[in-house]
């Protein structure tokens, strides 16, 4: 990042539960690091997933947000902007950089556990990677199911994480990775990448569990040809036992603690 951005830093939940009490402390840390600096804090739901996401969730999680006093600048939904990322699906799928792919559920079931009896880690063999134009052409035309999968070229991707320091990780491992179900139907990585980037997201700070996509949306940004925002990957919080926080042992809604009587 150029320092000549203003920093400007997103809270980006998914409404498929309320509020919870480790977001809640992700949405925190963005909130002081965007004040600490004159930033702007920016709320976007992502409500893509649109069997699990529930209007009521959005409302716990801006009620949550309001009661703790995490207030902020920008607000949008990610639903909203299904035209924006089908445009950039479009310009992957026009340059070569991604593609369609029909192999079916049980053929790729056979190919990972294939991987896996040759002491292979499993990923995606490539099968549909170079069906030519008028193949593809022809089984979108018959209707046959299909998702769009990323190119995923083999190389190494480094970044430096504010909190962790320098990550190095080998996409060699990875195979070419499913970005959307279609073109009006982006999954999560190929999203968050053209939000942040066209919302001049400087800083990605989210929970350490995101750390593996980061490298995948790096390749993403690389390939659209968007800047790399700084990313910084918090740890989690943890029980006692180290076991990650769950609402099957203990309560994790923001709400729940309000209820209780505990201040903001
Ligand atoms: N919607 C994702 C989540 O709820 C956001 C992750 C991110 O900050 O990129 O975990």
């Amino acid at each position: 990042m150029t320092s000549t951005k203003k920093v400007k830093v997103r809270f980006a939940p998914s409404p498929t539960g309320p509020l919870h009490l480790g977001s809640a402390r992700t949405a925190l840390f963005n909130w002081v690091f965007a004040k600490a600096n004159k930033g702007k804090f920016v709320l976007r739901v992502e409500d893509t997933d649109t069997e699990r996401s529930k209007p009521e969730f959005e409302e716990d999680i801006k009620e949550g947000l309001s009661w703790l006093g995490l207030t902020w600048d920008e607000y949008y939904k990610q639903s909203e902007r299904s035209g924006i990322h089908k445009e950039y699906l479009e310009k992957l799928l026009g340059e070569g950089k991604a593609y369609y792919c029909f192999c079916k559920k049980d053929e790729l079931e056979a190919q990972r556990q294939a991987m896996l009896t040759q002491g292979l880690a499993p990923k995606y063999a490539g099968t549909c990677r170079n069906l030519s134009e008028e193949e593809t052409g022809k089984r979108l035309d018959k209707g046959d199911p299909h998702v769009l999968r990323f190119k995923v070229a083999e190389m190494k991707i480094e970044f430096k994480d504010m909190i962790r320091g320098n990550i190095s990780f080998d996409t060699s491992i990875m195979g070419d990775m499913v970005v959307a179900r279609d073109l009006d139907n982006p999954l999560y990585n190929f999203a968050v990448v053209v939000d942040d980037a066209l919302n001049e997201i400087t800083h990605v700070i989210r929970g350490e569990d995101h750390i593996s996509n980061t490298p995948r949306q790096i390749l993403i940004m690389n390939a659209l040809g968007f800047d790399v925002p700084i990313f910084g990957h918090l740890p989690l919080i943890l029980n006692p036992d180290k076991s990650k926080l769950s609402k099957r042992k203990n309560p994790t809604s923001i709400a729940y603690y309000q209820r209780m009587g505990f201040f903001p």
